[in-house]
């Protein structure tokens, strides 16, 4: 019998001692085996009937997507958690993914922001990426970590917090008005032209 997982969507990996009981519960009701990955907790070797069942027991959406989507955000904890934390990087993740997590959009497209230059929600290979500096955050567009991996390129700096869902609404106006089916955002701008690109995006940024 084909077995399949049920990945309820964490953002940010964020999750109360109650849900994580909840999760063992159910896993263990249903026969699913555990595995801690990413952002949240697969709950593996399911049947079809029972990842429903998991599912509408835990009451927490899964993190099936179409393909063309905004898959869930990526965010180191930030300001206070981390020492090293120059923003709150947590809060914003939050609020992006509250905002943009399930969007179409060309292909697939991941978001990740870190709270300082360390970067290690690894923003440099995310299709939109954000840190933090004294100053505000820095905004990286175009990398990917696939087979036709690329570094993302910085097109903005020192933007405020709430500045950022608006600059990141602009590069995915330029995305769906310019991305073909299944070309990841960096592609796109290949395509087009970084010039082409900057000279569309960056004079609607800077009067943000
Ligand atoms: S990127 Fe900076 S703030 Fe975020 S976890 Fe790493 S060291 Fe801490």
């Amino acid at each position: 019998m084909t077995k399949v997982s049920f990945i309820p969507h964490l953002p940010g990996g964020i999750v109360t001692p109650e849900l994580l009981r909840k999760i063992a519960a159910v896993a263990e009701k249903y026969q699913g085996r555990l595995r801690i990955a990413g952002n949240s907790v697969i709950i593996a070797g399911l049947t079809l009937a029972d990842s429903d069942q998991v599912a509408a027991e835990l009451g927490v959406p899964g993190e099936s997507h179409i393909a063309s989507s905004v898959r869930a955000v990526t965010f180191c904890p930030g300001k206070p958690d981390c020492a090293r934390g120059l923003a709150e990087s947590s809060r914003l993740g939050l609020e992006l993914d509250e905002e943009f997590w399930r969007q179409e959009v060309p292909a697939k497209l991941r978001i990740g922001v870190s709270g300082c230059p360390n970067c290690c929600a690894e923003v440099f290979v995310k299709d939109i990426g954000l840190y933090a500096t004294a100053k505000g955050y820095r905004l990286l567009v175009g990398g990917n970590s696939g087979h036709k991996a690329q570094i993302g390129r910085m097109i903005a700096e020192n933007l405020a917090h709430e500045k950022v869902a608006p600059a990141i609404r602009l590069v995915l106006d330029f995305y769906r008005n310019n991305g073909e089916n299944r070309e990841r955002l960096g592609q796109t701008i290949n395509r087009v032209g970084w010039e082409v690109f900057l000279q569309e995006t960056v004079p609607k940024l800077n009067a943000l």
